[in-house]
């Protein structure tokens, strides 16, 4: 019966991961450099570094979180994702809160959803300046990605002048049309000209019905998850010993994808730009997490990230 499970669910992995195989695409221009080759879990030779950044911590209440929580304060928190690749170098996923917020926490998100939650960043805190304790300079980093372009995960966007910017087109659209009641900042945006990519057809990846191979070599890989902002993405990352799925925020909290549950009433009536879609990609992720038990599914803002044994050695203070 074990044996039977064993094979059972052996043979289920191999189902998923040839189901990720892309078709060679032939992109155009500049972004032809990044959308070359098709090899989907990544086999270089030397294994990438991946590496969770926590950079403000926020206390909230459980109830917020996700439906049916408790009455109890939860520790949050808002991390960016620092990958060191041998081949393309240093990447930053999110960026995690602007430095404005250490001196003055309520700036972000702003009155009065700021009433729901306080935010605690070090002066310093900023991943501009975390990673050069760890002997990184800003301009080391050579591109950045971003689930969707709320501040919390915008940052201080301008504090990398030399990296490359990807950012989905439909996400860099939205920031820029949107406005601030919307959780963006265009005019921390103005007179940036980010490269955007658009998720190709028939390019199915586990329960996603698209995605795009960034590198060419099967190390992160995007996918749509629209609903908490319209052109938000999730990524996985395949380092070449372990996998990890980010979640951005269609996940705060790790029952949001467990049971599945959305948020608390307010967030999920006023946060989420459609919550259809939303609890659509939701619906995709807890597939994944049911599916794909090798994967290290890590939710956006959840606290119980720094605690959890198998995260700990991935995380980066
Ligand atoms: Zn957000
Ligand atoms: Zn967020």
């Amino acid at each position: 019966m074990r044996r039977t499970g064993i094979v059972l669910f052996l043979f289920a992995a191999v189902l998923a991961l040839a189901s990720c195989r892309h078709e060679t695409r032939k992109p155009e221009g500049k972004m032809r450099h990044i959308l070359e080759g098709r090899t989907t879990i990544y086999q270089g030779e030397e294994s990438l570094d991946f590496k969770i950044v926590p950079i403000a911590g926020i206390t909230s209440w459980d109830f917020h979180t996700h439906k049916g929580g408790s009455t109890n304060k939860r520790q949050l928190n808002a991390y960016s994702y620092l990958i060191r690749h041998p081949v393309h170098g240093n990447i930053l996923i999110d960026l995690g809160y602007p430095a404005v917020t250490a001196k003055d926490p309520g700036e972000y998100p702003g009155f009065p959803a700021s009433a729901l939650m306080k935010i605690r960043m070090e002066k310093g805190g900023q991943i501009s300046e975390k990673i050069k304790r760890h002997g990184l300079q800003p301009e080391e980093i050579d591109l950045i990605l971003f689930t969707h372009l709320h501040i919390d995960h915008m940052g201080d966007i301008r504090s990398f002048p030399s990296s490359r910017i990807l950012v989905h087109k439909t996400e860099w659209d939205a920031a820029m049309e949107k406005g601030r009641s919307h959780g963006y900042r265009p005019d921390y945006l103005q007179g940036l000209s980010p490269e955007t990519f658009v998720f190709p057809e028939g390019s199915p990846c586990g329960p996603f019905e698209r995605s795009l191979d960034l590198l060419g070599d099967g190390s992160i890989i995007a996918v749509p998850t629209p609903g908490h902002t319209l052109g938000h993405v999730s990524y996985f990352i395949h380092t070449g010993g372990q996998s990890f799925f980010l979640t951005g925020d269609t996940a705060w909290v790790e029952e949001n994808f467990q049971v599945p549950v959305r948020k608390g009433w307010l967030p999920h009536r006023f946060v989420e730009a459609d919550r259809e879609a939303q609890q659509d990609s939701l619906d995709r992720i807890h597939r994944l997490y049911r599916n794909r038990a090798d994967l290290l599914i890590v939710p956006c803002h959840d606290g119980k990230v720094l605690t959890d044994d198998r995260l700990k050695p991935y995380i980066l203070q």
